[in-house]
């Protein structure tokens, strides 16, 4: 099997060839494009197994690119902002993105977060693994089929990116107990930094926007727990 090939799409050019250097060192390969368009005819072409996106890209910017391969192929993507607020904007957007890291990044955070979701990857395509447990989580309207990674509420199908989906099955799997945001960190993004716990907070916000307010429950300065109010949404 050839090593995962990882395209770093990245308008500065010293960036780039730094992350593709780090990255070849690491076993990885690496191809590296300069703008939007070029990204996502590259993706085609190349059927990267992971994509380092920059948000600010000259032509169409790091969302479109995202969006545009996203619809081809599902591919995991590492998004670079240049602000933690356009992280949770970003988000907040439901552009599809796996994880986001804010530049400045060190190149051993980088191969860290690269590591963790390919990690991530490999785990997702042993679903079909017999100790799975299969059967749909039920909560009041709320349906969650882990065995098709779809989620409905009140019969409407809810489209959360494979991320979210990671946090609320890890959150509805212990109902009613508060989970540290760490314990989050280090289960869906298999990856633990104090720099992580914002990325925690941000995806819960979208899983929120997406399913309602009313799933989860914030336990201030720990964590969060799924606490869906049941007998309410039966009644409704
Ligand atoms: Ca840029």
């Amino acid at each position: 099997m050839s090593a995962p090939l990882i395209m770093i799409v990245e308008d500065e050019p010293t960036i780039a060839s730094a992350v593709a250097r780090r990255l070849t060192a690491e076993g990885y390969r690496a191809h590296a494009v300069g703008d939007g368009l070029a990204a996502v005819s590259a993706a085609a072409a190349l059927q990267p197994d992971l994509i380092l996106l920059d948000v600010m890209l000259p032509g169409i910017d790091g969302l479109e690119v995202c969006r545009r391969v996203q619809a081809e192929r599902p591919v995991p993507v590492l998004m670079l902002t240049a602000r933690d607020d356009e992280t949770d904007k970003l988000i907040g957007l439901g552009v599809g993105a796996d994880d986001y890291m804010t530049k400045p990044f060190s190149m051993r955070e980088l191969v860290a977060r690269v590591k963790a979701l390919l990690r991530r990857v490999e785990r997702a395509k042993q679903l079909d693994a017999p100790e799975v447990d299969h059967r749909p989580i039920r909560a009041g309207d709320l349906v969650i089929d882990r065995a098709s990674r779809r989620v409905t509420r009140a019969g409407e199908e809810v489209h959360l990116t494979p991320t979210e989906f990671d946090l609320l099955v890890f959150l509805a799997e212990s109902p009613r107990t508060v989970l540290t945001r760490e314990k989050l960190l280090e289960h869906v993004w298999d990856w633990v930094d104090a720099s992580g716990t914002r990325t925690v907070d941000s995806h819960i916000k979208a899983v929120r926007r997406k399913l309602g307010a009313d799933l989860i429950r914030t336990v201030h300065g720990v964590g969060y727990a799924f606490e869906p109010n049941e007998e309410a949404q039966a009644d409704g």
